[in-house]
């Protein structure tokens, strides 16, 4: 077994070890299968949560009612979940009762897509009833059971098989297709947090182009909030790991839509909606100036690879990264704190002057002067530079 399964290896014998079953599921065993990097391991289990709370000192419930907890093993933690079946989903959003079942094969069952329904032991043997193994080896994403039947009960899965022709490459089999665009409409009725999981991952897919093939075959932006409005973008996005640069792309290529109207109607963070304001107004900045000192120091280094994929799908032109660098090298300054003042120099500085904005703005006016090294960082500099320049206002 791969190093990624050991720990939970160890899991899973004690839970045998206590006369239940329990198996390496989903996403690990078919990125074990395709020989992709793993990066999750599920394990499902005949036992109850009751039961793996009895067996295991640490348990913490995080989804009781969909039979999941974790369970804390030597410092790592590992998500257990009973087998069970999901009962009938009337409000297209999720089953109204999950019921815990003995049996993987009732388990694997419920599962999506053939190639997530398989099963592992920690002795490597497979229990494969919808013959994923065999999808797999074709590339193939094919429905557990009749797809129209499990595209109505969670239309979550129309987005799903997308996302996985976007990660994988492979191609959605013909009847899984078909069913995929009569029950496109339903997308509307999921909760767009669901959907949002999904589509992040269907932008940072390196097949992402094959995923938008089915989008249009299948008219399904129709059904994607702010891309039903403008579908063609989304021929225009390159892989990307964030929603952060999609939805700065989307304002900028639009004359009408906001990265803030993005993040409302997908319902995301405000870090991203943070991120993605960051890479709009530098792009501006970037245009307007070019790449200096002033525009290094606003921009954090975690979105220069952000920002460079933004100008390239915008305008197609490169920027170097190495020129970002040699910039960054040469600041005097990386942040507010570095500034050798702060407000309460000021106020000492300026006794008869009364506490007011002019702190912020003329610490700003300074951090300005020093980053664009027009100022030096030090106090008795900056004292001067403000009789000179910022003579008393009262
Ligand atoms: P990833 O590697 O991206 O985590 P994954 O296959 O593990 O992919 P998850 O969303 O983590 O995907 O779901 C874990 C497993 O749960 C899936 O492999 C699948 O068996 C099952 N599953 C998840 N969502 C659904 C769904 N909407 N309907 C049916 N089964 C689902
Ligand atoms: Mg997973």
């Amino acid at each position: 077994l791969p190093f990624v399964f050991q720990k939970a290896a160890e899991v899973i014998s004690i839970i045998e070890k206590h006369q239940y079953e329990a198996y390496f599921v989903g996403g690990c065993v078919r990125d074990y299968i395709i020989d992709r990097p793993i990066h999750d391991v599920d394990i499902a289990t005949s036992a109850t949560p009751a039961e793996i709370q009895e067996i295991f000192p640490k348990v913490i419930p995080v989804g009781l009612e969909h039979g999941t907890v974790i369970v804390k093993h030597h410092q790592e933690s590992f998500e257990v979940t009973t087998y069970r079946t999901d009962g009938t989903y009337t409000d297209h959003r999720r089953p109204d009762k999950v019921h815990f079942v003995r049996n993987i094969k009732e388990d694997l069952k419920r599962r999506d897509f053939t190639m997530n329904a398989i099963a592992m032991n920690v002795k490597g043997e497979i229990v494969d009833p919808f013959e994923g193994r065999k999808d797999i080896s074709q590339k193939r994403i094919q429905t557990v059971g009749e797809a129209a039947d499990r595209f109505e009960e969670d239309a979550l899965r129309i987005i799903r098989a997308l996302r996985f022709s976007s990660q994988l490459g492979f191609s959605i089999e013909e009847a899984t297709k078909e069913a995929m665009g009569k029950y496109k409409a339903l997308i509307n009725k999921l909760a767009v947090e669901r959907l949002t999981v999904e589509l992040e991952k269907l932008c940072a897919g390196i097949f992402y182009t094959k995923a938008v093939d089915y989008i249009f075959e299948l008219e399904l932006y129709h059904y994607l909030p702010i891309f039903k409005d403008v579908p063609l973008l989304l021929k225009q996005i390159e892989p990307v790991s964030s929603l952060a640069p999609v939805f700065a792309f989307v304002e900028l290529k639009s004359s009408s839509i906001t990265a803030a109207d993005c993040v409302k109607a997908y319902k995301c963070s405000n870090q991203l909606k943070q991120q993605a304001n960051i890479l709009v107004d530098a792009y501006h900045r970037y245009k307007q100036c070019g790449i200096d000192a002033w525009f290094v120091y606003l921009l954090p280094e975690e979105q220069w690879d952000f920002f460079v994929y933004l100008v390239k799908q915008t305008d197609k032109e490169i920027i170097n990264i190495q020129e970002l660098r040699n910039i960054q090298k040469r600041l005097s300054i990386s942040s507010k704190k570095e500034l050798c003042l702060n407000g309460h120099d000021l106020m000492q500085w300026f006794p008869e002057r009364t506490k007011g904005k002019w702190i912020k703005e003329l610490l700003d006016e300074i951090e300005y002067q020093i980053v664009t090294s027009k100022l030096a960082n030090e106090k008795s500099k900056i004292k001067d530079w403000i009789q000179w320049n910022q003579p008393d206002q009262d």
